[in-house]
């Protein structure tokens, strides 16, 4: 359709087309006109100077006033084009003009052919005034070659008056010139209109051109709009690493305006400490050419580093070489920092600024992995600070975290900053040291060595707010090179290690050894068989009687036995704490408080066991679930049990968490009816303050106490103190251990009227406590006696 074969058709071409080329034609015709008029202008003068003695003046004078009258009225025309603003619009009238007015250039042309010849007698002045027509005509159709039309035209007007005064002259030699002059401007024309058909061409061509230019300059436009909205900043980057182009997101991200980015290196947005990483990745990918992403940190023009992700893609050439990189770059220095607190949240314990147990585990790997390859030793050191709970007992938990974070502070002294420290979860923490030696005596003297620095460091003096606090530590060690032992082993090495070192009095190390094994393995195979172990078949609820001063059975406390299938009994001591560890204590909680619940309501038919109260031992797990409270209702709806009867032993190491929650709690529980016992009371230190806070029904004296308060003052003192303090606080006091009549004795002088221990009986099974209800009613007396 473009195409320039159809120059010479304008009704074939689109209108569009059709339209520019008209316009350029016009345009054309109308450029060309001073310079036809000058020409013309000395032309007529020469003619009109080499005729004037020849021909009669009336001629010459009426043809120059008509030559000057039609160029003039022509050079207005011409003036009024150009003045025109809006003349393209109207360039077929423009052309209709001009086409009229060449016309009459023609016709005055042709008049001066006619009557100049006429007038002429003389050959020469003829032959003169032919070359004239001929120069002026030829000139004519090569100028308005452009548009055929005028160009005929202005032929036509010059010939149509010239050629009958040569015909009708009536000599041979005026025919002569005649045909001549015909066939000069047949040829003139005929190159003419070859020479417009190229000049056409070209126009269209030059049409199609601009029309193509502004097609992309518009694509490019519209290209440029989204680049330039897109939050990503767009930037592209010549072989030498300067920008060659920068959208204005870039700007924003940078702010350096586009004026000042272009030429600029890269290094100019980058920190120096990255500038080497950042080339060298560039000239790799101008190396190998392929996509890839990458984050570091730029500079801004202000000079704040912010952190940017950078997707590369290199440019290539046709012969697929890399010539330069295109680049979206987006600022996520917000997202980097959320992503960094995230992961300090995720990995580091907030209160030391230590790595928390997922960090560690991390750590741990990659300690296996390198001392797989290395062949040394290394060593996990369990540390427990020792009597902690009593520090939080007596001044409250922002004293124990202050110790917490001191003692952090002390490790990283005592240890190298290769090593890992972290905590582990309250006051536990582990160390990881790693290379030692390759061999193991080696890396014993050295692991020995550097725990002595630690318990030193931790055996100084704790300055805590006002406190002056002493501590002590014991730590587990176990040694490890490379994958002989998992994680999980070394880990529970260590932690069976630490607690050897508690039990052989504390503020101490023990390096874990092989003849602990045995007790490892029991422990885990424990802890398999419990989870299947049924409730009433191998978990059986035994029960020891509590009586009051009167020896008549206030109640008792469900105490489990575990009938193990293949090793019998096994004590609670032994079991609960594993049951602990896991949410094992959970499941075996609920049994015990359903089987209670269904006993305390299966005794209220039978008058001498009506009123007997059941005490449970509740673990501070268990306790700590967020669905006990709920737990406690429905067992106690279900089984239709009068909740005053239900008692529910808590320890003090509950007493560890936070104050608040805990009363909540226990008011939520004794909204519900049943009463509160503190079991164990003494050895938790449990500050008085607190203990003011918490509905408790009862305190409970620890067996440690009672054992030895005959023959130790300060145990017979503790004693006499917390009887006094239940009393103050209104609440029952109940000692537990109570195995002779002495013990009882004191217990009674002190003020306590309610005591459980061997003395009255030991835990049994239901048939037999039944039993033992029944004949302790017949032999109350002789208790008394
Ligand atoms: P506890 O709650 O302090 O229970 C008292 C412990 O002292 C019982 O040990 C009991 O048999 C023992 N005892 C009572 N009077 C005497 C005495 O005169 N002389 C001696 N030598 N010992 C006496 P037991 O049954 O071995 O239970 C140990 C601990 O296991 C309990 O201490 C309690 O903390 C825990 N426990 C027992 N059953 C359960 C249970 O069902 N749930 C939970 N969470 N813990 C339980
Ligand atoms: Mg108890
Ligand atoms: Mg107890």
């Amino acid at each position: 359709m473009n195409s320039p074969r159809h120059a010479d058709m304008l009704v074939d071409i689109d209108t569009e087309e059709h339209q520019a080329l008209r316009i350029e034609i016009v345009r054309m015709l109308y450029e060309s006109h001073t310079r036809s008029l000058i020409v013309s202008i000395i032309v007529a003068a020469t003619l009109v100077y080499v005729e004037s003695g020849n021909i009669q003046s009336s001629i010459l004078w009426g043809w120059s006033l008509i030559f000057i009258f039609i160029y003039l009225a022509r050079y207005f025309l011409a003036l009024t084009y150009h003045r025109q603003q809006n003349r393209d619009q109207s360039a077929a009238a423009w052309l209709t003009r001009f086409r009229i007015a060449t016309t009459s250039c023609g016709l005055a042309w042709g008049l001066a052919g006619y009557y100049f010849y006429q007038g002429s007698t003389e050959i020469a002045h003829q032959a003169f005034i032919i070359f004239v027509l001929a120069g002026v005509s030829g000139g004519a159709i090569i100028t308005y070659a452009i548009d055929a039309t005028t160009a005929k035209l202005f032929a036509g007007g010059l010939y149509l008056p010239s050629l009958p005064s040569l015909l009708l002259y009536g000599d041979r030699l005026s025919f002569a010139m005649a045909t001549m002059l015909s066939i000069y401007i047949i040829y003139v024309s005929l190159s003419g209109s070859a020479i417009a058909k190229k000049l056409r061409e070209n126009i269209l061509m030059r049409i199609a051109a601009n029309k193509d230019e502004e097609k992309i300059k518009r694509l490019a436009e519209r290209q440029k709009l989204p680049v330039d909205l897109t939050p990503m900043g767009v930037i592209e980057w010549d072989s030498n690493f300067r920008i060659i182009a920068w959208n204005s997101s870039a700007e924003h991200i940078f702010q350096y305006p586009v004026a000042e980015a272009i030429q600029m290196h890269v290094n100019d947005i980058i920190p120096v400490r990255e500038q080497s990483k950042v080339l060298a990745l560039m000239g790799d990918l101008f190396q190998n050419g392929t996509t890839t992403s990458y984050q570091n940190e730029n500079l801004r023009k202000d000079g704040n580093e912010i952190y940017c992700e950078w997707i590369y893609t290199p440019l290539k050439d046709k012969d697929d070489k890399v010539i330069g990189l295109a680049t979206l770059v987006q600022d996520i220095t917000e997202a980097k920092k959320n992503q960094d607190e995230i992961h300090y949240l995720a990995y580091y314990d907030l209160l030391t600024t230590l790595p928390n147990r997922r960090l560690l585990m991390d750590r741990m790997e990659r300690a296996i992995i390198s001392s797989t390859r290395s062949n040394l030793h290394g060593a996990i050191l369990f540390i427990d600070l020792d009597n902690f709970k009593n520090l939080n007992d007596l001044y409250g938990h922002q004293i124990g975290d202050l110790l917490l974070a001191q003692v952090a502070s002390r490790l990283k002294v005592a240890l190298r900053e290769e090593d890992t420290i972290s905590r582990f979860g309250g006051d536990e923490f582990v160390v990881i040291i790693e290379k030692l030696s390759d061999k193991l005596i080696e890396a014993i003297d050295a692991t020995q060595t550097i725990v002595n620095k630690i318990l030193i460091e931790i055996n100084k003096v704790f300055k805590l707010e006002q406190h002056q606090h002493r501590t002590s530590g014991s730590i587990g060690i176990c040694m490890f090179q490379g994958k002989t032992l998992t994680i999980n082993e070394i880990f529970k090495r260590a932690d069976i290690a630490m607690f050897q070192a508690k039990k052989s009095g504390r503020n101490g190390m023990k390096f874990f050894n092989e003849s602990l094994l045995p007790e490892i393995e029991w422990r885990a195979s424990l802890a398999n068989d419990l989870q299947g172990a049924p409730f009433n078949e191998e978990l059986i609820p035994y029960y020891q009687i509590q009586v009051n001063d009167q020896h008549q059975i206030i109640g008792a406390e469900l105490l489990l036995r575990w009938i193990h299938p293949k090793h019998g009994l096994i004590s609670p001591t032994e079991f609960i704490p594993i049951a602990e560890k896991s949410n094992i204590i959970n499941a075996i909680g609920l049994s015990v408080l359903r089987h209670a619940c269904h006993q305390i309501k299966a005794w209220q038919s039978d008058e001498s066991t009506q009123n007997l109260r059941l005490s449970v031992n509740i673990s501070a797990r268990h306790f700590g679930d967020e669905n006990f409270v709920e737990q406690i209702k429905t067992v106690l709806s279900d089984a239709n049990c009068p909740p005053h009867l239900l008692r529910l032993e808590l320890t003090e190491s509950l007493m560890q968490k936070n104050v608040d929650d805990l009363a909540h709690k226990m008011h939520l529980l004794k909204d519900l009816g049943v009463s509160l016992s503190l079991d164990d009371f003494g050895t938790g230190y449990s500050s008085l303050s607190v203990l003011r806070r918490f509905p408790l029904d009862e305190l409970k004296i620890d067996r440690s106490f009672i054992i030895n308060m005959l023959n130790n003052k300060s145990d017979a003192v503790i004693v006499e103190m917390i009887i006094t303090i239940g009393k103050n606080l209104g609440m029952e006091v109940i000692a537990e251990g109570i195995e002779t009549a002495e013990q009882e004795a004191f217990l009674h002088d002190a003020g306590c009227l309610n005591y459980q221990g061997f003395r009255f009986g030991r835990p049994v099974p239901l048939d037999a406590f039944q039993r033992q209800v029944e004949l302790t009613a017949l032999q109350k007396k002789s208790y008394i006696l």
